[in-house]
Order: C-alpha cells, then structure tokens, then sequence
C-alpha cells in the first residue's frame, strides 16, 4: 500500500477550472516503430555523445554551485545559430532559453497572459496552446482555419481586431496540420494585433519557408518567435527551447523565470550539442525527403495526405480514426490520433519506419 493512496484526486482542493481535466500526453509505449511525437528518428552522432558526456563530466565537478542564471553562453552560442541560419544578426540581448519550448511558451503567457487576459490561437493547432493559457489563467480565445487547414489571413486578422487578444499564437509550420504561413500573410496578423504575436516555430528547420525572424525588426514591440532544439536537432531529451525577441522581451520573461532554471548540466549538454549543428541537422534534408516519399506513397494507396512543410504528415480520410490508430499499433506502428475528424498524424521516421507505416497502411482499417 502506497501513503497516501486513499486520498483521491476529488478530495484535494485543486482548482476548479482544473477538476476533470487530464494531462496532456501523447502514449509512451514500447513499440517497434514509434512515429507519434515529431522526434527526430536519428539519435545524436557518435562526437556529438562523446562531446555532451565531457561536457557534462566537466560541469559535474561544478555542481555545488548553481549555474549562470542568465545561462549568457547558451543565449549566445542560439543567436549565433539563428543568425547564421536566418542570416538576421542576433545577440545574446535577443534570445532567451528554457527547458523545451513549452517552458519558454509558459514564461510569455506568465509574462503577457493571466487573469482578465485572453490568448488566440487559430485550430487545429497544438493544443498544448490552450492547456498553457489553461495553466496560466488565461482565457483561451479558438479561431478557426479552413477547411484545408490553411490560415485564411483576412478572417484571422478580423477575428484578431474585433477579440483584441493579448496573445495571438501562429504555428509555423503548423502542428498537426503541417503546412507554414508565408510571411507577407504573418504581416496581416502582425498589423492587426493590438498586443504580442507568438510564431511557434518548432519545426522551422524542415520548412521551405522564410523564418518570422526576419520580421523583428520590423515588429520588435509584437513578435516572438520560439523554437527547439526538440526536433531538428534531435535534442527532445535534452529539454532546450528558446525564442527570439526584442532585448525587452527577455527583460520581461526574467520576471516570471524561476531562478537557475536551466540546469548547469542541461546548459553545457545543450552548447556541446550546438557545436555539432551541421551534423544533426544534415538530417533534415533526408527527412524532408522522406516526407515527400511517404507523401506520395500515402497518396498512390488512396488516402489525402495534407501538404506538409514539415517532419509528419496529416492524412486521412478515416471512418473511425481511433479504430484506425489502434489498428496501426497492433500492427507495432505508433502514430498519433490528434481529434481532427478523419485524420490520423504520422510522423517522419527512418526511411525503414516509414517503410513498415506504409505497410502497415495498406492494411489498416479505413
Ligand atoms: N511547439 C510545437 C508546435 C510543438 O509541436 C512542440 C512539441 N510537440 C513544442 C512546441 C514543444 O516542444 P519542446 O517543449 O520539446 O520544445
């Protein structure tokens, strides 16, 4: 008998607008073939290994002491990167890190949401938008997409004047939908917010389109733009997120931080990581190819894959999508049910996972 094991979840004076809710959480089950949470199916190089391990064997010996609050040269070490790849000059003043960017995605809504505030969000998108407004207190304004799950700028941005919500999010390229926003549409959204514009882009590196980076210096009182080291850089364990912003952006999210956040071990694991970009991040083009592949094959056996900018792929159509994912797991292929009508989300693995998926799906039940 566990202590403690009689009192249950009812009994304890939880929140109200926390009673009935359950934890978001995608299974975590031990299959052969696991495609249902946009990891990225390489795992890190084998310098990449040695590097982190004497990154962290180095930090080890350091431990008693707390780490750099401000964690400077991992905020550094990430603006480079995005300089380099958005080829927008960035500084240290401009970044800010966290432990995923959930935790980053928490730390604005702590920062710019709350009680009597409101968030938007354009859906389906991810729904950890809305259970982080949930969390935070801030009340969770849905939008709609069309039908073919694309933003239809001129209703977002009417939608946007007439809610005047404190928060709009903008996935970019959207989860589970997969498709970008071309940033001449992610301007009409810009100029019709009233307060903070946040582009989520965790799956920035497999896009074809432009990063919203290139728009903070137009809008450097609006836009953050969050990203991960979650996906690209194959770094899900490691727990690193972080966004670019205006300098006072960051001043702002130092307010709601808890101190010392990151983790000594987790800052050095995540710069020896950055310093093996141009390996893990030659597997985005072997993914992106991938995804065409599995595009296609899904198409030639009769189903309607949604375009994709990015490392999975929505399809359908599905009678019952819930049979279907169960059928694909007995079948040992975990993918992910997201709730749309229809539809299941595959996610880009190896090019031998995505061979059993597709073979697995010509069997499944429609
Ligand atoms: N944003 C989007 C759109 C995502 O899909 C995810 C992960 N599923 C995240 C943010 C959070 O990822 P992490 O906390 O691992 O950075």
């Amino acid at each position: 008998m566990t202590i403690g094991e009689e009192v249950t979840l009812d009994a304890l004076p939880l929140r109200e607008d926390l009673r009935g809710k359950t934890p978001y959480g995608a299974p975590q089950l031990d299959v052969p073939v696991r495609l249902n949470t946009n990891e990225n199916p390489y795992p890190p190089p084998p310098e990449l290994v040695a590097d982190v391990a004497e990154a962290v064997r180095a930090e080890a010996a350091e431990l008693h002491r707390y780490p750099d609050r401000d964690a400077v040269a991992l905020r550094q070490d990430l603006a480079d990167y995005l300089s380099v790849s958005t080829r927008v000059v960035l500084s240290e003043a401009n970044v800010w890190a966290a432990n995923g960017s959930n935790e980053v995605l928490q730390q604005i809504l702590q920062a710019f949401g709350g009680p009597g505030r409101s968030a938007l969000g354009f859906e389906p998108s991810y729904s950890m938008h809305p259970i982080i407004a949930s969390g935070t207190r801030t009340e969770w304004v849905p939008a709609p997409r069309r039908a073919d799950f694309t933003l239809d700028t001129a209703a977002a941005a009417s939608v946007i004047r007439e809610r005047r919500p404190d928060i709009v999010f903008v996935t970019s390229p959207n989860n589970p939908t997969g498709g970008s926003i071309p940033l001449d549409e992610l301007r009409a959204v810009l100029d019709a917010a009233t307060g903070i514009v946040v582009v989520d882009e965790a799956y920035a590196e497999f896009s074809s389109q432009p990063s919203a980076v290139g728009l903070l210096a137009d809008y450097p009182a609006k836009l953050i733009v969050s990203r991960t080291m979650s996906k690209a850089f194959a770094f899900a364990g490691g727990r690193l997120g972080y966004l670019a912003a205006a300098p006072a952006v960051v001043d702002a999210l130092q307010l709601v931080r808890l101190p010392y956040h990151l983790s000594r071990l987790t800052q050095a694991a995540a710069r020896a990581a950055l310093r093996h970009a141009d390996a893990t991040l030659d597997s985005v083009h072997k993914l992106a190819a991938e995804r065409d592949r599995v595009v296609e094959a899904l198409a030639g056996l009769g189903f309607d894959p949604v375009p994709s900018d990015s490392n999975f792929v929505l399809f359908g159509p599905f009678a019952d999508p819930q049979a279907a994912w169960k059928s694909y797991l007995d079948r040992g292929v975990l993918i992910r049910d997201p709730g749309i009508r229809g539809h299941l989300r595959v996610s880009i693995g190896t090019p031998e996972e995505n061979d059993a998926f597709l073979e697995a799906s010509k069997e499944v039940s429609r």
